[in-house]
């Protein structure tokens, strides 16, 4: 397939200062540190980690939400492979409006003083749709692709139930036709028994548009359902990139084991054994030194201390980065 992202080596670090009068930087919280991936035309690229672990502000790095502070992010614009960081006034505008972000909590995506037109209303505007049958034709369209009725432009959110909600998001998203979406936990607020049913809607939506996801996750489970591809990152660093049934079947990486080996198996007596990590994610601004997971990695050895293991090609399907390989 096409690559539609490319990123290498991005970084997104976010400065700490001491004193109030005389600011003096003291430290990096790097967020995003060196981390580098594709992402194909017409994919579903699974992100997931810990809270903390940066998944979201890669997410907004690539969207421009957050200037990335070093790096190259490339997006393919009409064939030719443009770094975000340089884009033109008039190129970002372009970019903008083929990749849209869905957000993990649709309470708070929706303002609750505007009706569900206002909300459609506004990034259609905002993205030149100057006539005003033609955007309410749009939001029609939409509201149908998310299996919603057209009456429902004029409520406001606060009559609809969360699931609901997070159709209206996603519906939104699709308003200006964009060629990516993001989408950040946009399952992970709503009833388990609602989540099945927006995951199969996005996958339906997907194909009718053609569309590339980049889903972001901290649950394994809803990532392995949807995805293609997965990216494991722990504290800024990417630590495994697999095709998703090759991360089930053979995880690799210490931290994907473990986070595999705590999504629940509903199968009374299967043989499961859990790996436990033992104390909290270690603060981004002063990482660990070498493999910045070998302060809970049980498979630690003295290299793990000094170096930091570079990631790997272990077939051409399969990278990470650890000692171990
Ligand atoms: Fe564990 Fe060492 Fe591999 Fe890091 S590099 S995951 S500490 S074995």
């Amino acid at each position: 397939n096409e690559v539609i992202f490319e990123i290498k080596n991005l970084q997104t670090y976010f400065p700490i200062y001491e004193g109030f009068i005389k600011k003096k930087k003291v430290a990096d919280v790097k967020a995003v540190d060196n981390v580098s991936f594709t992402v194909k035309r017409g994919e579903t690229l699974g992100i997931v980690g810990e809270s903390g672990c940066g998944k979201t502000t890669l997410g907004k790095s690539i969207m421009m939400l957050q200037k990335p502070t070093g790096g190259e992010a490339r997006f393919n614009m009409n064939g030719e492979m443009k770094d975000i960081r340089k884009f033109s006034k008039e190129e970002l505008f372009k970019f903008k409006k083929q990749v849209q972000m869905v957000f993990q909590d649709p309470y708070s995506s929706l303002n609750p003083m505007k009706t569900i037109y206002d909300a459609f209303d506004e990034p259609l505007k905002a993205h030149g749709y100057t006539s005003k049958e033609e955007r309410e034709q749009i939001m029609i369209d939409r509201l149908k692709t998310v299996n919603l009725q057209s009456e429902y432009i004029y409520r406001y959110p606060h009559e609809f139930s969360g699931g609901q909600r997070q159709r209206i998001c996603i519906a939104r998203a699709l308003c200006v036709e964009p060629q990516v979406v993001v989408l950040d936990e946009p399952v992970s607020a709503l009833d388990v028994s609602i989540q099945a049913q927006v995951l199969n809607l996005m996958q339906d939506i997907q194909k009718q548009f053609n569309l590339t996801y980049i889903f972001i996750a901290h649950d394994l489970s809803v990532v392995e359902y949807i995805s293609d591809r997965i990216i494991v990152m722990y504290l800024g660093n990417i630590v495994e990139i697999s095709k998703a049934e090759g991360l089930y079947k053979n995880p690799l990486h210490p931290y994907t084991q473990a986070l595999l080996s705590a999504i629940p198996i509903p199968v009374v007596g299967a043989d499961k054994n859990r790996i436990v990590l033992e104390g909290d994610v270690p603060s981004p601004i002063n990482k660990p030194s070498g493999c910045a997971f070998h302060t809970r990695c049980k498979k630690a050895m003295d290299i793990c201390k000094t170096q930091t293991p570079v990631i790997k090609n272990i077939d051409s399907e399969h990278m990470v980065a650890c000692h171990l390989y």
